[in-house]
């Protein structure tokens, strides 16, 4: 494979990003796994081709038939299950994770169940690969999502990209929702009753993806994924599991603007999340 002088920009600037967050060692590439230019399909597809994949190639690769092998299987009732949230939440029966996220879509309608509607430009439902490994879930939209009808493109939503692209994937790669479909006035925090409104349809999506780890951006995320009050300070860094998804719950990318110096307590959250990828295979 050959380094164009983008993929070297890419890199440069990759690792820049990686500095600016504190990393001071990267992982040693593991020699066992296949080359990526060795990595292809029968059909001439190839699998790894980037260079910011091969910084990777230790932590991620594999095909899609391999990641749904590693999809944790839904539990029965246990007590890590037992939030609200978790309990009422039922998929829709589908043939596939894009078609049951369609349908739950379809569910929202025209939505006017609370009085957000009333100040929304349109329902920012989510985006991403209906059968990503990794999902974000955020609070709401802000201005520039309710106009994109796309959750995270403003400012937050960008340092979320780099967040993304600096554990070597991409947006694609994985699927990132919201707690509430729809804009809360002047971007204020969501109010309990429309999170109780809104959040059995995270659930729902939550459920149709069934990813391995659900990263929890800020307080209403990890409050309502968790069913806790406890505050994201307490509760950062270490896995909690739900009904057999590893959920992470990490500061909020808007609380990085203001607050650049957490950026390497993200960066370490996420350094566990890709381990628990690497783990699942
Ligand atoms: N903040 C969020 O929590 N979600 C978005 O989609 C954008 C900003």
């Amino acid at each position: 494979m050959s380094w164009t002088p983008g993929d070297r920009q890419d890199l440069r600037a990759r690792l820049e990003w990686l500095r600016l967050m504190g990393v001071d060692e990267l992982p040693p590439a593991d020699r066992r796994r296949p080359r990526p230019q060795d990595t292809s399909h029968g059909d001439g597809r190839t699998v790894i081709t980037s260079p910011e994949t091969a910084i990777q190639a230790g932590l991620f690769g594999g095909d899609e038939d391999a990641n749904r092998a590693s999809r944790p299987a839904r539990r029965g009732r246990s007590a890590e299950s037992r939030s609200p949230g978790w309990a009422a939440a039922r998929a829709p029966e589908a043939p596939d994770a894009a078609t049951a996220l369609r349908l739950i879509r379809s569910e929202i309608g025209d939505c006017t169940r609370c009085t957000l509607c009333r100040g929304r430009t349109q329902i920012v439902f989510g985006v991403g690969n209906p059968n990503a490994r990794l999902m974000f879930v955020g609070e709401g939209p802000g201005a520039d999502e309710d106009l994109k009808g796309e959750p995270f493109v403003g400012r937050a939503g960008q340092l979320l990209t780099k967040i993304i692209e600096s554990m070597g994937l991409a947006r694609a790669d994985v699927y990132i929702a919201n707690v509430v479909k729809c804009r809360p006035p002047e971007n204020r925090t969501p109010l309990p009753d429309e999170i109780g409104t809104c959040s059995p349809f995270l659930f729902q999506q939550i459920q149709a993806i069934r990813p391995r780890v659900l990263v929890c951006l800020g307080t209403p995320a990890v409050q309502t994924v968790l069913g806790t009050r406890d505050s994201i300070t307490r509760l950062r860094g270490t896995f909690h599991v739900r009904d057999g998804i590893q959920v992470m719950p990490t500061f909020h990318p808007a609380y990085l603007l203001r607050n650049p110096a957490a950026k390497r307590e993200v960066w370490d959250d996420m350094k566990k999340v890709m381990a628990e990828l690497k783990a699942g295979g």
